[in-house]
Formats: structure tokens, C-alpha cells, sequence
């Protein structure tokens, strides 16, 4: 029903009651909306509650029944951002999933492709990475402490694309449109995003095929080539922006 025929009532209602409008909501009714006894008006009662109400007859005031409370409006999706990174030599990962806990990331998935300088990461490494999500969590007053997954192969990662509404994959040989652009492309209409970004040497070009037959989006961060670990936080900040 449009906003045109909503109006505010005061106190708290129920189906059944009986209410009255007046003044210039009575006046909007009669005489510019020109409704009559049987019509349908929306009501908004004090506790921000929503309900269809009747029309029963109409003069300096308007009385109305009141019928059965509407669901509320639909909210947008939650955005939740996953990143899958694949895993950096030496210590980067650490930077990763510390500042992308302070980002927002709901979840970390590691990853190593063909370029990949480490294969895997072990249990010590991964126990580290997840005292690391929570200590960040903490620190940021985080109300959730990010999942960090085990570490798989690319193929594996990518067997997981259809768990989320939209995949950006960072690829420094994407086209080139504007990343703002392309993320208001994708974003709204997305509850689940997961960003994907390649090792110290890139991913190759089968690897990227690969991705897009299964649904990635390739996305260029712009003419620099950003290191590893910095990608997914230029993402993230930027995501982070445009969702505000
Ligand atoms: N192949 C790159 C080169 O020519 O030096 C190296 C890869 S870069 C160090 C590591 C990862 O960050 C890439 O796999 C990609 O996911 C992401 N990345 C870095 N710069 C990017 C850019 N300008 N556009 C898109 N992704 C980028």
C-alpha cells in the first residue's frame, strides 16, 4: 500500500479496535484521497507497529477498524564478507586475519594454488592464526570471534563459490573498472560475498578460468600491483565504505 494512505495513531493497537482520525489526516482521507466507508488505510500505532484498518464512516472525523498487523518490511540482507586468501610466506597471514578481523571478515579460508610458496599450513600455524582472529576481535570489541578454516586447494576453495551470493575474485589482469563501480554492480543484492585473493606470484590464467566458470567475479584493485596481504584489506575497507 503506498505511503499515501499511512497514518500515525497514537498508543499501542490490536485487531478489533476502533480509531479515530482527525484533523487534516481526516481531511487527506475524505478529500484528497477521496476514500469511502469500506476503503483501506495503513495505521502506524506508537510502538512502530504496522496494520491494515478499515474505513467506517467518515466526517470532522474518521473512525476506522482495525484489521491485522503486516509483516514488517523485509530487511536488506546482512552483508557478511568471507576471505579466502591464499596463504603468503612467513608471517603475512598473521596481518591478514589481524587487520581483517578489525575489517569485519566473518570468516578466513586458506588457501594455496600453483604459485603458492607454501603448501598448506599446519596445525600450529592454524592454532596461531585463530588465537590472532580472537585476540583482534577482542581488541576491536568484535561482538563475534571470526571462523578461521583449515587450509585447502585452490580446487577445493572453488568448490565452495555456490555457498555465497557473490564471489569477487582480485585479479590484477581483470578489466579494468573502477572497483567502486563494479562492487555497487555486486553488492546490494549480495548477503554472503566472498573475496578472493592469489599469492605473492598471481594466479594463473587457468586458475582464473576457473573461477569464473564457477561464478567469481574478476575484480581489478586499480594500476598497482598490491602486495598479498594487502589486497583484501583494500577490499575490505572499500566494501566497508560503500556498506555503510
Ligand atoms: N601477478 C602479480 C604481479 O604481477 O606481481 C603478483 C600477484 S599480487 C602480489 C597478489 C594478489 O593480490 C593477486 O593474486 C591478486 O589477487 C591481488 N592483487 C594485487 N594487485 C591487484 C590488482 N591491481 N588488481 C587485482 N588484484 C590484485
Amino acid at each position: 500500500m503506498t505511503a499515501a494512505r499511512r497514518f500515525f495513531v497514537e498508543g499501542a493497537k490490536a485487531p478489533g479496535d476502533v480509531v479515530e482520525l482527525g484533523g487534516s489526516d481526516a481531511h487527506k482521507i475524505a478529500h484528497v484521497l477521496r476514500l469511502g466507508a469500506g476503503d483501506t488505510i495503513e495505521l502506524i500505532d506508537s510502538s512502530a507497529r504496522t496494520f491494515s484498518a478499515a474505513l467506517l464512516d467518515l466526517g470532522r472525523v474518521v473512525r476506522a477498524s482495525v484489521l491485522a498487523e503486516q509483516a514488517p518490511p523485509a530487511a536488506p540482507p546482512m552483508l557478511t564478507v568471507d576471505v579466502a586468501q591464499a596463504v603468503p610466506k612467513g608471517s603475512r597471514m598473521d596481518v591478514v586475519v589481524e587487520k581483517g578481523t578489525e575489517l569485519g571478515v566473518a570468516a578466513f579460508l586458506p588457501f594455496f594454488c600453483e604459485r603458492s610458496i607454501g603448501r598448506g599450513a599446519g596445525a600450529e600455524r592454524l592454532a596461531r592464526w585463530r588465537r590472532i582472529a580472537r585476540g583482534a576481535a577482542q581488541q576491536s570489541r568484535r561482538t563475534s570471534v571470526p571462523d578461521v578454516h583449515e587450509t585447502v586447494a585452490f580446487e577445493h576453495l572453488v568448490a565452495r563459490f555456490p555457498d555465497y551470493d557473490a564471489v569477487l575474485f582480485a585479479w590484477e589482469l581483470a578489466e579494468p573498472v573502477p572497483l567502486a563501480r563494479r562492487l555497487q554492480e555486486v553488492l546490494p543484492a549480495a548477503g554472503r560475498v566472498l573475496l578472493v585473493v592469489g599469492p605473492e606470484g598471481g594466479f594463473t590464467h587457468g586458475e582464473a578460468e576457473m573461477a569464473m566458470r564457477s561464478g567469481g567475479v574478476t575484480l581489478s584493485l586499480g594500476s598497482r600491483i598490491l602486495r598479498t596481504d594487502t589486497a583484501a584489506l583494500v577490499l575490505l575497507a572499500v566494501i566497508g565504505a560503500l556498506a555503510s
